[in-house]
């Protein structure tokens, strides 16, 4: 579904990543862990050319990102994208914001986008919110009307960049839950967390990065059971 071969990324004579070779099976949940600056967001956002790529190729559902003859707006209509912070549009209600894209990129009828949009509120368990506004939301209930926002594309795959980091620690749990659900639905994901106890127990495969690099990938018990690299053991040992 996801095939990544030597994708570099640079930023002027920084290079961030440094050759990256993975591939992403259907309905696979992958974990992305590594210290701070490793280039794991830089990564997720090369999956949908937010970022412009320096080398290698991304090829997601058979389209090559690097291809300039695609269409990138059909690409990313079959990745949603979750990030730290929420960005719904305060003057929306909650509904309204799961509605807009599919309206917005004619997907949907507003009779349609109004159906749908109610049932992945449910599905995020915001049935009885759909009528505020963000203002009115937590952080936790942002979040997940911001997870049912990229859902209501009906995506064939999700990333998640550290969508529990800006979030009260009371929160987290609920919004980690919707992650669940939807790994447990066999959606595809790739999810940038600092959340190692979300990362073991719903991951198919972990990919530890450092400076650029997969420096150990594994299933959660081998990387965080028996982790081989001494980078991996030194970034497992300050975090956990
Ligand atoms: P964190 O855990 O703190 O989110 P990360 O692993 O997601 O870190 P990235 O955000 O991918 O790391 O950044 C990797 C490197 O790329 C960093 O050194 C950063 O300074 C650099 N970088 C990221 N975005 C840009 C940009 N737009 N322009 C220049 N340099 C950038
Ligand atoms: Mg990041």
């Amino acid at each position: 579904k996801i095939r990544v071969t030597a994708l570099r990324k640079a930023y002027g004579d920084n290079e961030v990543l440094k050759g990256i070779d993975v591939d992403i099976a259907a309905g696979e949940v992958v974990c992305v862990i590594g210290p701070s600056g490793s280039g794991k967001s830089t990564f997720l956002r090369c999956l949908n050319r937010l970022e412009d790529i320096t080398g290698g190729t991304v090829v997601v559902d058979g389209y090559d990102l690097t291809d300039k003859k695609v269409d990138i707006d059909t690409v990313r209509r079959h990745i949603g994208m979750v990030f730290q912070h929420f960005n719904l549009f305060p003057h929306m209600t909650a509904l309204e914001n799961v509605m807009l894209a599919p309206i917005q990129t004619k997907r949907a009828t507003k009779e349609t986008a109004r159906e749908t949009g109610i049932e992945l509120l449910g599905r995020v368990g915001l049935a009885d919110k759909k009528d505020a506004r963000p203002a009115n939301l937590s952080g936790g209930q942002k979040q997940r009307v911001a997870i049912a926002r990229a859902l209501a594309m009906n995506p064939d795959v999700m990333l998640f960049d550290e969508a529990t980091s800006a979030l009260d620690p009371e929160m987290v749990g609920e919004v980690l839950q919707v992650l669940r659900d939807l790994a447990a639905e066999g959606m595809t994901m790739v999810v940038v967390t600092h959340e190692m106890g979300f990362a073991r127990e719903v991951s198919d495969r972990v990919i530890f990065m450092a400076d650029g690099h997969i420096v150990e990938e594994g299933t959660p018990e081998e990387v965080f059971g028996n982790p081989q690299q001494p980078r991996t053991q030194d970034f497992l040992r300050k975090v956990l």
